[in-house]
């Protein structure tokens, strides 16, 4: 195994981003999960303990009087349906796969704090890539921003056009 960037296609430089379907992502899809109004406020999930307050899922104590409910994020753990995809491929890929790793709990942790349904579900790693599914489309590309901004590389960006969905690769 060697450092060297293989099977790149020429008129694709390096470090490039290339995006598909962009508008879904700025479209602000709702998580089919996400029930909306249907939990009433304030709810905690008795999965992780988000809080459903203000409309939104955050971290937080639980207010009294809290109902108990199951959040999107720990739905789609529990039914083992992950809304993203990340791909980190290739020859420097599997060369440096502890570090990447590193950098994907990294970026991961600190979303999850803004974002309590951002999550991580799993992450596998195979002597060819790393494959990283999460709980919802933002993550993905999230993270591999970051893996491109501290590796260059090239990062594959695609959000479904009639679900959910969101499937990043980076390759280097
Ligand atoms: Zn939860």
């Amino acid at each position: 195994m060697n450092n060297r960037m293989q099977g790149q296609a020429p008129h694709v430089p390096t470090g490039g981003v290339r995006h598909y379907g962009e508008r879904v992502f700025n479209a602000e899809r709702r998580d089919p999960y996400e029930q909306g109004g249907k939990y009433r406020e304030p709810t905690q999930c008795s999965g992780c303990g988000a809080i459903w307050h203000r409309g939104r899922w955050q971290w937080g104590a639980a207010p009294v009087g809290a109902q108990a409910a199951v959040c999107p994020a720990c739905r789609r753990i529990h039914d083992k349906l992950p809304a993203g995809t990340v791909v980190l491929e290739g020859d420097f890929a599997v060369v440096h796969r502890d570090e990447l790793v590193r950098l994907v709990r990294n970026v991961a942790e600190r979303e999850g704090r803004e974002h309590p349904l951002h999550r991580l579900m799993q992450v596998a790693e195979t002597p060819e890539r790393v494959v990283i599914e999460t709980t919802d489309i933002h993550l993905p590309q999230r993270i591999g921003e970051a893996v491109q901004s501290a590796y260059d590389g090239d990062l594959d960006v695609r959000y479904g056009d009639n679900e959910y969905s969101a499937r990043v690769i980076w390759r280097r």
